[in-house]
């Protein structure tokens, strides 16, 4: 009737145990080993992993690790927000000044992480070619 049988078990040789991979990738390590840097420069990938020879030039994230530092820096500044506007005494021009900085300074620090969680879940998921 539906045409697909469902099941539950992994695709090929795709791992059990998730987590440790994406720990990984969050860590800034290849998602695949964790004994190597994923990255070369800020947001700039290695081509091939020296330590396991794992593939990742075509491993793409694309606009998810930017939609998910914003959304994860937005859960943070949000409540420093209601704080500033209803808590504290500061001028405007200070709370503002506070705010785009903390806002700039957490997008910057989450977002190499969330790249590697999303090259991490990419390359788990086998959803590009590689
Ligand atoms: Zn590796």
């Amino acid at each position: 009737m539906y045409g697909a049988v469902m099941t539950h078990q992994p695709i090929d040789n795709m791992p059990r145990k998730k987590w440790p991979h994406l720990k990984n990738g969050l860590k800034l390590n290849c998602p695949k080993c964790g004994n190597a840097p994923l990255f070369t420069s800020y947001l700039k990938p290695i081509k091939t992993c020296p330590s396991c020879g794992q593939d990742w030039h075509n491993i793409r994230a694309e606009l998810g690790p930017a939609w998910a530092a914003m959304t994860l820096a937005a859960h943070i500044i949000i409540p420093i927000y209601h704080f500033f506007i209803f808590g504290s005494g500061w001028p405007n021009w200070l709370q503002i000044s506070v705010l785009m900085v903390l806002a700039t300074a957490l997008c910057l620090m989450i977002l190499p992480r969330m790249k590697g969680l999303f090259m991490g879940i990419v390359w788990l998921f086998r959803t590009q070619d590689s």
